[in-house]
């Protein structure tokens, strides 16, 4: 193979942890192996069929060609009455702009606002994208790692340390993805007192907004003066079970969403037209649909229950009992420099994850992948069962 120069800003760039583990959770599937996956990030559950019926129906009647860019105007209409319904503040179709899933809304957004030299600040355990698309705008993560003494959230302390002239980006994640930890509106108001006197953008990832199993408190109703500097990021993906659909959003201030529609208009131009309209299904209110998915939410809450009864009863691990998402984030050093199973030895939360899945069959994913060494994500997006069976191999494989 002929090597090819690539362009400077790959060499930083890592690949997806997650994307890796299940490549190797696929390879093992293929050559016979029964793995148990921890490790996806995306609801089990079907699309509600109103929304996949919608999509049919774009189809056949020819919703076929290039949209607006950033979306039909029927689209974002829907999202900027959800938007208004949610934070409580008025927002315009000129404030809202519709992506390639979530996911590329956050990556507009950097590239909108970053250059280099500029600090985004992404509190540790992170969602991976965050830094590698941080990176990629030619700007540096600031990764303070939060402890499990405040359920890994954010302090004020920890913020007003790290804020500087040059801090361009403030990242919250709530409920979160790894540690499904939902900050309260006392918490998020804390935060905003010590933001009022720097000039950052707040970058709130609400994609779990629908998955929480306390009482929601929303940035922008905890701190509705930060209206003006703040970009809300979220989606059909998880609340919906529509991952595969690639639909996002970005809801901020009129010139910011003005500049990621610039950049979509060379880009992507718009996700798909045929998945637009399933998302408009999804947010044009629903009685059918919002059933779908609170009966998905209350499932994901029996399986939370579950998996930290069944946690607990594995000596070495602690868990942290998340309030939303559907992550776990156990404590595992309990679990390394001592013998496991065949006298086995793990001195990492890394090597005890490759442990999982070779011996016990089981792949979650380790907290170095998030840059919180000692810990591992485990998914309960997946059944009772498989989550009952895969705590007994958990179990099982320590010895
Ligand atoms: C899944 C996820 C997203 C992206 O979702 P899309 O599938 O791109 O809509 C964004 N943020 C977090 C924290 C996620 O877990």
């Amino acid at each position: 193979m002929p090597s090819y120069k690539l362009a400077r800003r790959l060499a930083q760039l890592e690949p997806s942890a997650t994307a890796a583990m299940n490549g190797r959770v696929q390879q093992l599937r293929a050559e016979g192996v029964n793995v148990i996956s921890f490790s996806v990030g995306e609801p089990d559950f079907d699309t509600p069929d109103p929304i996949k019926e919608a999509a049919i129906a774009a189809i056949h009647a020819n919703h076929t060609h290039y949209t607006t860019t950033g979306g039909t105007a029927e689209l974002r209409k829907a999202v900027a009455q959800r938007v208004t319904a949610d934070q409580g503040i008025t927002y315009g179709v000129a404030q809202i702009t519709t992506t390639t899933g979530a996911k590329e809304g956050l990556y507009l957004a950097f590239q909108a606002l970053c250059d280099e030299g500029d600090e985004v600040i992404i509190p540790a355990p992170y969602w991976v994208s965050y830094v590698e698309q941080v990176r990629l705008a030619g700007a540096t993560p600031i990764t303070p790692l939060t402890s499990e003494a405040t359920g890994f959230k954010l302090t004020p302390e920890q913020l007003r340390d790290l804020l500087t002239p040059n801090t361009r980006v403030v990242v919250l994640n709530s409920p979160s993805n790894p540690t499904g930890s939902v900050y309260s509106a006392a918490e998020l108001r804390a935060l905003a007192d010590v933001l009022r006197d720097s000039s950052a953008i707040i970058l709130a990832d609400e994609i779990y907004d629908a998955i929480s199993y306390v009482e929601y408190a929303r940035w922008l109703r905890a701190a509705p003066e930060m209206a003006d500097r703040t970009l809300i990021i979220n989606g059909v993906a998880k609340a919906y079970a529509m991952t595969g659909w690639r639909v996002g959003y970005v809801a901020g201030p009129q010139p910011i969403i003005t500049a990621i529609k610039d950049i979509q208009g060379h880009t992507s131009t718009h996700t798909a037209s045929i998945s637009q309209y399933a998302a408009l299904a999804a947010y044009t209110p629903s009685a059918a649909i919002d059933q779908s998915v609170s009966s998905m939410a209350a499932a994901f809450r029996r399986r939370r229950d579950l998996i930290l009864e069944l946690l607990a009863e594995i000596p070495g691990v602690s868990c942290n009992v998340p309030d939303g998402a559907f992550y776990v984030f156990p404590n595992v050093t309990g679990l390394l420099n001592r013998p496991l199973k065949d006298g086995i030895v793990c001195t990492t939360s890394d090597e005890l994850n490759n442990h999982l899945l070779d011996q016990a069959h089981i792949a979650c994913v380790s907290g170095e992948a998030f840059g919180a060494p000692g810990y591992l994500r485990l998914s309960y997006a997946t059944s009772e069962q498989a989550i009952t069976e895969g705590m007994q191999r958990f179990r099982n494989s320590l010895g």
